[in-house]
């Protein structure tokens, strides 16, 4: 059907890296386009979530260095933290990025629509009355900050939403929840020099990470003074003028500047119409087949409403499913294991692929091999001065299924891990291509080397 202004071979619900990425995509397919968005194009990620948080890590990376100049024989020191610079710099990064999306938005050609979009048909949104139509809808809505019953947001009692834009470096903060977000932010406040107490239900930070993961991450954050409680659940807060005041079932009492809730991201899906137009929905999230699909009409979903990785090239994988699948291109279906996963704390925890717990349940105890190489041996981290190691998870005689990493910067490694895993590399594939040296890139090759059988830098 031809463009009345109103009709579109797609209407996309929500701007963010889900919905812009399947807006981006299915342009470039030829398809006529209206992308409905009530905040800001590029949503979470680009505002409020990887550019802001990888800002201040890099800037508490430089805070770090600052301090420990000396070590290597630079004088330097830290004198203190300008939060007003760190936001002026980190709001100049998304302000860039910023610009950047809106102009390729607009050089495709797609209909942006500002506005709050509501589901109000099987092929129709309504924005501030005006209904859009659409051959096809994505929805891609994304996600917000949960709390916790009886846990008000508010005063000193923050999301990661009100951390991005604090112009102060906390004295002292506790954070509630060990996940990604958690760790990110406790590594930040720890190097701009405050008081961090994490506080996880779990038995262990990062806990969806290979446990040796975990138990390395929690070890690097004991060297570095961050505290934090394990297997304790938070019962209750108060705050008033001296700070916020935190007790754990445990009966343990925990007292700081600040408490963030890093407990998790919510699908953003209440009161936009899916229920009304028959969509099936599972606490709040969107359910779809591999195909993306929700069954209902030619809607279909993408992004943090999907159950799965709440991680933003998960979203940009879906987009480009989507519109590829909308055009008829019949794409392959993404495999959620194979998406690559980073916490961008200090040290770095990278990985992609199944843990070895988890291959283990999947192919027999005795069917996998694992393989850990330290970084010690590994010429480029020693200059870094970081501690860490690579594993391997491989099926016996089989492929590689997992590559987890703990160290500085090993988020930038997980590139070739994830092309050895999703390539179905075996060890002997990797270990004949050859690695520049030095680099921590090289800890994947000799780890690779080890496990086909031939070490190299490696003390067996
Ligand atoms: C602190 C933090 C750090 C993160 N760090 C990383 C990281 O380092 N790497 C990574 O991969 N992921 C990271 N993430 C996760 C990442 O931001 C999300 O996975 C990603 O943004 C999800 O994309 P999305 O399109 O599903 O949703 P969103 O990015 O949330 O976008 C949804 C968009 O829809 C709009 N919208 C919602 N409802 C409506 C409506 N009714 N009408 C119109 N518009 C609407 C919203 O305004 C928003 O712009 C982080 C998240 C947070 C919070």
């Amino acid at each position: 059907m031809a463009d009345t202004g109103t009709h579109f071979d797609i209407v996309v619900l929500g701007g963010g890296s889900g919905g812009y990425a399947t807006a981006l995509r299915a342009a470039e397919l030829g398809k006529n386009v209206a992308l409905v968005e009530s905040g800001k194009l590029g949503g979470t990620c680009l505002h409020n979530g990887c550019i802001p948080t990888k800002a201040l890590l890099h800037a508490a990376e430089l805070a770090d260095n600052a301090r420990e100049g000396s070590h290597y024989g630079v004088q330097s020191e830290l004198t203190g933290i300008d939060m007003n610079g760190v936001n002026s710099y980190k709001d100049g990064v998304i302000a860039g990025l910023y610009k950047g999306l809106q102009g390729l938005i607009k050089s495709r050609k797609i209909t942006v629509i500002e506005g709050h979009g509501r589901l109000v048909g099987q092929d129709a949104v309504e924005v501030d009355g005006q209904r859009y139509t659409g051959d096809n809808i994505v929805l891609a809505t994304g996600s917000y900050a949960r709390s916790l019953p009886g846990l008000e947001i508010g005063g000193r009692v923050i999301t990661s939403d009100q951390a991005l834009t604090l112009d102060y470096v906390p004295k002292s903060a506790i954070v509630l929840g060990g996940g990604v977000i958690g760790v990110e932010f406790a590594s930040v406040w720890k190097s701009f020099g405050a008081d961090v107490q994490i506080v996880e239900a779990l038995p262990h930070l990062v806990p969806n990470e290979d446990e040796a993961l975990s138990k390395a991450l929690e070890r690097a954050f004991r060297k570095r003074k961050i505290g934090f409680t394990l297997g304790d659940r938070f019962s209750g807060v108060t705050q008033d003028d001296s700070g916020v005041h935190v007790t754990l079932e445990s009966g343990k009492t925990l007292d700081a500047d600040l408490l963030l809730v890093a407990v998790g991201r919510g699908p953003r899906t209440a009161d936009l119409g899916y229920e009304a137009q028959g969509i099936t929905m599972e606490r709040g999230f969107v359910i779809v087949d591999e195909r993306l699909r929700t069954g209902v009409g030619n809607i279909y979903a993408a992004g943090d409403i999907v159950p799965g990785l709440q991680l933003a090239h998960r979203g940009f994988a879906q987009g480009i499913f989507v519109a590829e699948q909308i055009a008829g291109l019949e794409p392959t279906p993404i495999v959620e294991s194979g998406i690559p996963r980073v916490t961008y704390c200090e040290p770095e925890v990278a990985s992609v692929g199944v843990t070895e717990a988890d291959a283990k349940e999947t192919f027999g105890a005795d069917a996998v091999e694992v393989l850990e190489y330290n970084l010690a041996g590994n010429g480029k981290s020693k200059i870094l001065g970081t501690t860490g190691f690579v594993k391997l998870v491989r099926q016996k005689d089989g492929p590689v299924v997992g590559v987890h990493m703990v160290g500085a910067r090993v988020g930038e490694l997980i590139g070739e891990g994830q092309l050895i895993v999703n390539w179905e590399a075996y060890p002997e594939d990797v270990a004949a291509l050859v690695h520049a040296h030095p680099t921590q890139n090289e800890a994947l090759g000799e780890a690779h080397l080890a496990l086909a059988g031939k070490p190299l830098h490696a003390h067996n």
